[in-house]
């Protein structure tokens, strides 16, 4: 007997959405598959093992002990940690981790631990800011950083930037500025090192920035955040459930905490073994969100409990016991899902909690 609650975890989907990517690059491009937060909150070992397979060059993290869990479950390719924090640097160091150095605080850090360790040639990658304002060098540092890295016991691995708005058309200007700003860092470090600098939703609007790598996390796992690209991807993570039991509401009663609904007429509830305690969080109460069940749209009543939905079936077929769709079936994906409830697909898929099993469909 299955589980009630299940995040189950489409690999046969994940392929198809690498490969999707993958036809869509030079063949020189190498594909760093970002794997941060269990792997978008489905489950990294099994994503980062399947994808190193399928032939991705580099995985992502965004922590340094994610990537040591990575390396703990035998992952072999080179591992790239985006955010390295101070006090991790000799972790990193001993599980064979790139980090992504966006600080002199943090260069001299880590050439401190290698000094330390007669360490030499170690590789790193150099991060700048070209506008997001969240992590990195400016693009000015990049001729004195280029003359500490002479005598200094670091390899150039890589040179990286990160876009705000790839997937916004509006902002198209703003991004092209980023871009230019990334093409002044290959004269300064030379075309040794891997440039890259695109997510997902740069690698399908910016083709002619694709450079050496790209760093595709959410496409990977079947969304692209414009309709025309989620259509070519498949969701990885399908959210499933049951009903527990169901109710008939009379007009005038309430349904769930703080009598959340009030029945204007008639209706048949169901209570859902899944609450904001699993990741469904309150701001799909009263009606923002929705479930499928028999592929039809049942919304969700009331307020969410911390282990229970309780959802409008009053015009659906359906029985106690009978399978439930969350998100991630053909016509409930996690971006439409997200929407309805002002969010964005990353969300609600990192939010899925440790509660709720995993399981792996290979
Ligand atoms: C998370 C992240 C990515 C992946 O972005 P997607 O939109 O999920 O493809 C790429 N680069 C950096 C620096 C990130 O933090």
């Amino acid at each position: 007997m299955a589980e009630a609650t299940r995040f189950e975890i489409h690999l046969p989907a994940l392929r198809h959405n690498f490969q999707q990517i993958k036809k869509r690059l030079q063949a020189h491009t190498k594909v760093l598959a970002v794997v941060k937060a269990f792997a978008y909150g489905s489950d990294a070992t099994a994503i980062g093992r399947c994808l190193e397979k399928e032939g991705a060059d580099y995985l992502g993290v965004a922590y340094v002990n994610e990537g040591v869990s990575l390396r703990k479950a035998g992952v072999k390719i080179p591992i790239l940690v985006l955010h390295p924090q101070m006090h991790q640097l000799s972790t990193l160091i001993e599980h064979q981790l790139e980090p992504c150095v966006y600080s002199w605080r943090i260069l001299h850090a880590l050439e401190k631990v290698l000094v330390e360790q007669q360490s030499t040639a170690y590789p790193i990658h150099l991060k700048f800011n070209t506008g997001l304002h969240r992590l990195g060098f400016s693009i000015d540092e990049g001729a004195s950083l280029k003359q500490h890295l002479a005598s200094s016991p670091f390899h150039l691995q890589g040179v990286l930037s990160h876009l705000a708005a790839t997937e916004d058309p509006a902002e198209r200007e703003f991004t092209l500025k980023q871009l230019a700003h990334f093409d002044l860092l290959k004269p300064i470090f030379g075309s040794d090192p891997i440039y890259h600098v695109l997510n997902t939703s740069g690698v399908f609007q910016y083709p002619e920035a694709h450079h050496d790598m790209i760093r595709c996390g959410i496409g990977l796992y079947g969304y692209g955040n414009q309709k025309e690209v989620s259509e070519l991807l498949r969701p990885v993570g399908v959210l499933k459930t049951i009903i527990s039991q169901i109710h008939d509401v009379k007009t005038g009663d309430a349904v769930g905490y703080n009598r959340g609904f009030v029945a204007h007429k008639p209706t048949q509830s169901a209570t859902l073994p899944i609450g904001h305690a699993d990741g469904i969080g309150r701001l799909y109460g009263k009606g923002k969100g929705a479930v499928m069940i028999h592929g039809q749209k049942a919304p969700i009543l009331g307020n969410v409990c911390m282990d229970m939905i309780m959802v409008d079936v009053t015009s659906i077929d359906c029985k106690e016991g009978d399978e439930v769709i969350v998100f991630g079936g053909d016509d409930a994906c996690a971006e439409i899902v997200a929407e309805h409830a002002d969010t964005i697909s990353y969300e609600l898929l990192t939010a899925i909690s440790q509660r709720v099993p995993r399981v792996i469909i290979s």
